[in-house]
């Protein structure tokens, strides 16, 4: 005799949220490229953004090209990068009225309180720190996207 298991996890995960919108564009910067590998590989694995383009920028100077070229719809950033790092380039959005309601998640390995209340500080939406598990950095996005709560 089989027993039927009580509702958990696994059975959630026969019905999951349904997928973003395909005309969403995320922009993922980091100075590593493995690193923007990961992130992009782990989110399109979650089916959800399967249809999701991705655009990617290897630091400040270049997002922010990529920013004035094409509408991003979220922005998933490095800290520590050449030229101009992500809390300068968050800075830099958060000052201009374009970019104010840009959803931004900052991914970085700096893990002090005092970073993180300086990106918060800087506007940042949600902040995640490396390295990354898939369910976390859903969880962020799905919170920074669902809007001000
Ligand atoms: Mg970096």
């Amino acid at each position: 005799m089989t027993l039927r298991r009580p509702f958990s996890g696994a059975s959630l995960a026969k019905f999951p949220r349904p997928p973003y919108n395909p005309a969403m564009t995320v922009l993922i910067v980091d100075d590593s490229r493995i690193m923007r590998k990961i992130i992009k590989n782990s989110l399109v694995a979650t089916k959800r953004f399967a249809e999701v383009e991705f655009v990617d920028a290897s630091d400040g100077v270049e997002a922010l090209q990529v920013l004035e070229t094409i509408p991003v719809e979220l922005l998933l950033v490095d800290w520590n990068m050449p030229r101009l790092n992500g809390l300068e380039l968050v800075k830099k959005l958060r000052s201009d009225i374009r970019f104010l309601g840009l959803p931004i998640i900052m991914i970085t390995s700096e893990a002090a309180k005092y970073n993180v209340i300086e990106a918060v500080k800087a506007g940042v939406n949600d902040y995640l720190i490396k390295p990354v598990s898939e369910k976390g950095l859903m969880e962020k996005i799905d919170r920074v996207l669902s809007g001000p709560s």
